[in-house]
């Protein structure tokens, strides 16, 4: 069997949970789209059913396929509907729904729902993507009132730029937000994962009935570019790994792999490991990007091919056919591989696949 795949620690995503709650002192939602970015949604959302208030999906199937697999909790659609009709199965499996532009109160005014919608009204603050301008929220907010259809409605809007820690940007959206949203009831939720992290002085009226919203730190990746003390206490939660299938000997000068974009420098032992871009690894990770052989600190050399990339053995001798090499992990942090491939952690986890996910932790 192939022996490429992913670990995952369903002990450090409960680590990561808990340090979002602890430091945001705030309800948090886990956010588990996009397959828990790579880590298997349902797997994920059963570790942490016992102790999260809530989910966060970005679309309809992605909560299904958690409903389907008996997954209780609340489940919040991150981008709300996309047509009307589907308002009938968020009414149905009680999901909570983002409400981001008019059309949709307009979908929801004219509804027949057998129970009342928890909405998130999301305000667009100054990211400019989804999201309520300014002057239309405090309508918006009334018309869902006055609807007769919605029971609570959460105060929401999201950060363009909460990873950059040097930025006024961040606390400017936190003012639109405070000004839209003066005098209106309801809890609020602001934070993503670089928020929760970074910036914990930035909603000063934080209530423990708000709400963050933690991803990427779930997963034990940091947010930031640079060095920061509570990332430091994430857990890595997925290991990718594999296997050295194939070794060779050769002479200073000698090319290796497609393109010939790595020359022998020295007389060099070159280890082929059973990973490539089909699985998700980057192609555009240069010579040089770090890997862990038995172990040892070793470097990806040559282009990354399909199905395997090679590394460099000439200074561990004790490496060899069978080795374990570990891609990125508890070692080898997937920020670091992410930024030498010019991208960032949550690409690298959402492009993962033929891979099997190994679990471990109850
Ligand atoms: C994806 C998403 C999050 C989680 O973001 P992270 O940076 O991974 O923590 C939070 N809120 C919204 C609206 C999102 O779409």
């Amino acid at each position: 069997m192939r022996p490429a795949r992913a670990l995952i620690d369903l002990d450090a995503l409960r680590h990561n949970y808990q340090l979002a709650r602890t430091v945001s002192g705030a309800k948090a939602l886990a956010v588990v789209k996009a397959d828990a970015y790579g880590h298997g949604a349902v797997r994920c959302a059963k570790a942490l059913e016992a102790e999260v208030e809530g989910f966060a999906v970005a679309c309809i199937e992605e909560a299904l396929e958690l409903r389907d697999a008996a997954i209780g909790k609340p489940i919040l659609l991150l981008e709300g509907f996309f047509e009307a009709e589907e308002l009938a199965l968020i009414d149905q499996h009680d999901l909570w729904c983002v409400v981001h532009s008019m059309w949709q109160i307009e979908a929801i005014e004219r509804a027949r729902l057998a129970r009342p919608l928890t909405v998130w009204l999301k305000l667009d603050s100054g990211m400019h993507r989804v999201g309520l301008h300014p002057a239309d929220y405090q309508a918006a907010y009334r018309r869902l009132q006055a609807s007769g259809k919605v029971g609570k409605i959460v105060l929401m809007s999201h950060f363009a730029r909460a990873d950059e820690l040097d930025c006024e940007r961040s606390a400017e959206q936190v003012a639109v937000f405070e000004q839209a949203r003066a005098g209106l009831e309801g809890e609020v939720s602001l934070r993503n994962s670089p928020a929760v992290l970074g910036w914990p002085q930035l909603v000063p009226q934080q209530q423990p009935s708000d709400w963050v919203r933690p991803g990427i730190m779930l997963y034990g990746a940091t947010p930031f570019e640079q060095e920061q003390a509570l990332a430091a206490r994430l857990q890595p939660v997925m290991t990718l790994e594999s296997k050295i299938i194939g070794v060779r000997e050769l002479p200073a000068g000698e090319p290796i792999g497609y393109g010939a974009r790595f020359i022998t420098e020295r007389p060099t032992r070159v280890g082929v490991v059973a990973m490539g871009y089909a699985d998700g690894y980057p192609r555009h990770a240069p010579t040089g990007t770090p890997v862990l052989i038995d172990g040892q600190p070793s470097r990806l050399i040559g282009r990354v091919s399909m199905d395997m990339l090679t590394v460099d053995l000439t200074d561990l001798p004790q490496a060899g056919l069978g080795s374990r090499v570990e891609l990125w992990g508890k070692n080898v942090l997937a920020s670091d591989v992410a930024a030498l491939a010019g991208t960032i952690p949550y690409q690298l986890f959402c492009n993962l696949r033929r891979v099997p996910l190994v679990y471990s932790g109850a």
